[in-house]
């Protein structure tokens, strides 16, 4: 399964919580790119230098745990990538063609064996164009936001809800206007807004969506 939209659509949630009730494996994409942006940050790299990235790549390790855990040449990163610095950055090198082509190899490596539930910008459009569901999940920028803030207020009191508007607007346009693999809905996803709707019944959506696909394809899930 496929799950794309801009930041804070509330992707994670509902993708770690479909997982579950189907007992896939959840794969969170965006923290690959976000691994890849820390390390770029850590060494002072030059983000627009495709070369330079190159090289970063050639020894750099992504792993991603089945508790969550995404691990960084070894370490343990989860929580360092989860600023909005990191996420600026991750928008930033996802934009190169060298990046996209080495975490598509890697997760459709990861993704080989089926059940998998995919999370991020292009997975319906280009990593898993064959996936069995689609889903293209939005919500107004204001609604992102909120969220966004909600999640990042407890660990930074300096940040304010206008910033994490600005932050997230910069990067859904960055991410729906670069040049390889934007961020768009795959023709045969299914949209759902979800401004006005909680995780909960956007899971439920997901999963009826599922059993449809299943008898149309002849199996219960
Ligand atoms: O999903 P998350 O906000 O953690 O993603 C961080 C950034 O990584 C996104 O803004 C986007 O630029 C990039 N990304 C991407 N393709 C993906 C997942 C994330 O370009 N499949």
């Amino acid at each position: 399964m496929a799950i794309d939209g801009p930041a804070g659509a509330g992707k994670s949630t509902v993708a770690k919580a479909v997982a579950k009730r189907l007992g896939y494996r959840y794969m969170d994409t965006g923290a690959m790119y976000r691994a890849l942006a820390w390390k770029v940050m850590r060494r002072g790299a030059d983000p627009d230098d495709e070369n330079a990235l190159g090289r970063i790549l050639e020894s750099t390790d992504v792993d991603l745990g089945t508790d969550h855990t995404v691990m960084l040449d070894g370490a343990d990163v989860s929580g360092a990538i989860r600023t909005p610095e990191v996420g600026q950055m991750a928008s930033r090198v996802s934009g190169l063609k060298v990046v996209r082509q080495r975490m598509a190899d890697l997760q459709r490596s990861m993704g080989r064996s089926g059940c998998i539930v995919a999370e991020g910008r292009d997975m319906g459009t280009v990593v898993f164009p064959e996936a069995e569901v689609k889903v293209y999940l939005d919500a107004s920028p204001e609604t992102r936001a909120r969220r966004r803030f909600d999640e990042l207020a407890g660990e930074d009191s300096t940040l304010t809800l206008e910033q994490t508007l600005a932050d997230v607007v910069r990067r859904d346009r960055r991410d729906k206007e670069r040049k390889v693999a934007p961020l768009r809905k795959a023709d045969d996803a299914v949209f759902i807004d979800s401004t006005a709707l909680s995780a909960a019944a956007v899971v439920d959506r997901i999963l009826e969506e599922v059993n449809s696909k299943s008898n149309e394809n002849g199996r219960t899930v």
